[in-house]
């Protein structure tokens, strides 16, 4: 249930159905927009409430029940689009932000390689995994902390922001000590108390779709972050392609997922072309095909040479096919076709 007050509303009378809502035995989450605020119900019973009970309450304009499972993610509760800022970058507005980088972080040198290259070409984010959440516990687990601190020196060197993953809760506090964004991998989408440990750092989160997940569960899954920072939005969804029956490519391409999401959330929208590829050939178009879907930026991953990466090197792009793919983005996104931020 969302409360929308009318746009003169005052602070007493937002208090007074905030002391109601609380009266009730429920929490609430408040959207101050430019126009109005809009203060969601949060509990298990709301549909046990009249839609009176609050109507009656001064500076009310109306009451509506949100009828989807998820509430703090939907543009029902915040209609205006999410921009998450970090630093002068804006994720969710005009500019397509680009994020570039390995899979996993190997050495300083494959970094700030990587690092060098991302900048020259325009990007403003370096990805890097040092800890990566692997099939097999056979497979290269990531350098941890040493593989961070190579990050942000990269950082440091460069000026690029940094992405990287968390794994387990325990984590949460070291990694957004170094990074500027908190990736949740798709294996992890469901895992609540990590979802809950990112939420408490305050950092932005990137929040991968869940290798078999549902929009709705995703939207769920950004709900877990959001209650806990809900008052500025800084969840960032990121499609990465999902487990179909089709095994002609890693996993099946989920762009369309694009203007789905638009018509539902407020959040902005990263694409990872690389993962659903698995295999370079295919990631220029995939990430092309994101760009005119209207996707706000794009993941991708780079190696100096995909030949000998730790990981996922099969989809890592050479240095030159991204610095290729970033000229065709650059006149893409130009496209007055295209929309984005709006
Ligand atoms: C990655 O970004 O390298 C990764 C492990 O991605 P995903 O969680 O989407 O598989
Ligand atoms: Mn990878």
């Amino acid at each position: 249930m969302v409360i929308e007050m009318t746009s003169g509303a005052t602070d007493a009378q937002i208090n007074a159905v905030i002391a109601r809502i609380q009266e009730l035995g429920f929490s609430f989450q408040l959207n101050q927009g430019e126009v109005k605020t809009v203060i969601a119900v949060l509990g298990e019973n709301t549909g046990a409430v009249e839609t009176g009970t609050f109507e009656v309450l001064d500076g009310v304009e109306q009451v509506v029940r949100i009828q989807k499972p998820f509430k703090l993610a939907s543009l029902g509760f915040k209609p205006e689009r999410t921009i998450v800022e970090i630093g002068d970058v804006k994720i969710g507005g005009k500019e397509l932000v680009i994020m570039a980088g390995p899979c996993s972080v190997e050495s300083q040198e494959q970094v700030m390689a990587c690092a060098e290259v991302v900048k020259k070409a325009g990007g403003q984010f370096l990805r890097g995994g040092a800890y990566k959440p692997r099939t097999s516990p056979f497979a290269f687990q990531g350098l941890e902390e040493e593989g961070l601190k190579i990050l942000a020196n990269a950082r440091e060197k460069t000026g690029l922001l940094v992405v990287t993953e968390v794994v387990s809760p325990e984590h949460a506090d070291l990694v957004s000590s170094y990074a500027d964004i908190l990736q949740i991998g798709a294996r992890n989408m469901q895992n609540y108390p990590l979802l809950k440990a990112v939420a408490k750092t305050h950092s932005p989160v990137l929040l991968k779709r869940g290798l078999a997940s549902t929009v709705e569960e995703w939207l769920c899954a950004a709900d877990y972050i959001l209650s806990e920072n809900g008052d500025s939005p800084n969840v960032i969804l990121c499609h990465r392609g999902i487990t179909t029956f089709d095994k002609s490519t890693r996993y099946s391409y989920d762009d369309g997922v694009i203007p789905v999401l638009r018509h539902l959330t407020h959040l902005p929208i990263i694409s990872d072309p690389s993962h659903p590829a698995g295999n370079f050939h295919y990631v220029p178009a995939y990430a092309k095909s994101a760009v005119a879907m209207g996707t706000d930026g794009l993941i991708i991953e780079i190696h100096p040479d995909p030949k000998t990466a730790k990981s996922d090197g099969a989809q890592s792009l050479t240095f030159s096919d991204f610095e290729r793919l970033m000229a065709d983005l650059q006149i893409l996104s130009q496209c007055p076709a295209i929309s984005r931020g709006n």
